[in-house]
């Protein structure tokens, strides 16, 4: 084992002490596209004692420009990103244990999901979640490092319980807008992921073995530019997580997605959504698939899935009964 890791231990950053402390951790990544494959490998390879990998999607074709560890081979057998991801792993460090989970998080089940880590890891695609995994975090006490990667650029930031700021001192309102920019939308090049999922590796390295020098900005690139930048980020006095209000674990806040009975239809109802504009939504989702609109419905169709969108910001997902899989269409299409 010490042969493994012989290359990582010389390195006076982790050493053998460091890599003992690796060995006795346990992370859980959520999210496994592009980022969370990147951790992924990065921290099975680096020998992290436990890592789980929670997912609740399956491999696309699309996927394969940017998500390492997925082949054509997954898509033909149909396997979820989770369980791919754990095959895969298990065959590259067999001496740890690797566990993939197939599952939507949710308020309901995140916490039983993040029991024991020592860390989280984010490699998730919507704002929401990721204010349920800061709500997660400080209740716990559990460090997670915050990773988002869209187009050419992609930002990263620590959030250290009792120490730095949260997610929620920078990001307050992230529902409060009809439309946000997604990879389905915007699109995204591979090394912008690469390099935020690398960044966001080595901070997990440093919280791992109790570094000193751990980051505390909120550090963005754009690849394409070739520009880094930190910005210096500050507790907001007013933050509710920071006082211990978790309205996105209680679920004050958030989707809901109800199975409408009889229609094979989902229902997904934002209620901190605000008021979307068909037309500039119809603009926004024109490239991506069939869409048409008049002042009360927007109607979309792309891969199979057709959507029905309210000027309510309501959406509802037809031909499936699937919960999760709505949240992730409005997620990718609608934006949160
Ligand atoms: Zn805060």
């Amino acid at each position: 084992m010490i042969d493994r890791y012989s290359r990582q231990i010389i390195f006076s950053g982790i050493g053998e002490e460091g890599q003992k402390k690796l060995g006795n951790s346990s992370a859980v990544i959520i999210g496994c596209g592009a980022l969370g494959t990147v951790v992924a490998t990065s921290l099975v390879r680096a020998g992290v004692g436990k890592v789980k990998i929670i997912d609740r999607d399956f491999i696309e074709y699309h996927n394969l420009q940017r998500q390492v560890i997925f082949s054509e081979e997954d898509i033909k057998a149909g396997l979820p990103k989770a369980i791919a991801a754990e095959q895969y792993l298990k065959k590259v460090n067999s001496s740890i244990e690797v566990e993939g989970v197939v599952a939507d998080v949710n308020y309901a089940n995140i916490e039983r999901l993040v029991a024991g880590a020592d860390l989280i890891l984010d490699g998730l695609d919507n704002l929401e979640t990721r204010l349920l995994i800061n709500d997660v975090s400080l209740k716990h006490k559990i460090p997670w490092v915050y990773g988002g990667a869209i187009s050419s650029s992609g930002m990263t930031m620590n959030i250290i319980p009792d120490e730095t700021p949260c997610f929620r001192c920078v990001w307050n309102n992230p529902t409060g807008t009809g439309i946000a920019l997604t990879c389905d939308t915007a699109g995204v090049i591979s090394p912008a992921p690469f390099i935020i999922g690398s960044l966001q590796t080595v901070e997990a390295m440093k919280i791992l073995v109790g570094a000193k020098e751990i980051n505390r900005d909120l550090i963005i690139i754009d690849a394409w530019r070739g520009e880094f930048s930190r910005l210096k980020v500050d507790h907001r006095p007013d933050c509710l997580a920071c006082r211990g209000e978790y309205e996105f674990l209680e679920a004050r806040f958030g989707t809901r997605t109800t199975s409408l009975c009889g229609q094979n239809a989902v229902q997904v109802l934002n209620p901190e959504a605000g008021t979307v504009s068909l037309e500039r939504l119809a603009a926004h989702l024109s490239p991506l698939g069939e869409v048409s609109y008049n002042d009360f419905m927007l109607r979309f169709q792309a891969n199979n899935h057709e959507m029905v969108v309210f000027p309510d910001g309501r959406v509802i997902v037809k031909n499936t009964d699937d919960e999760a899989l709505a949240r992730g269409l409005y997620a990718k299409y609608i934006g949160m």
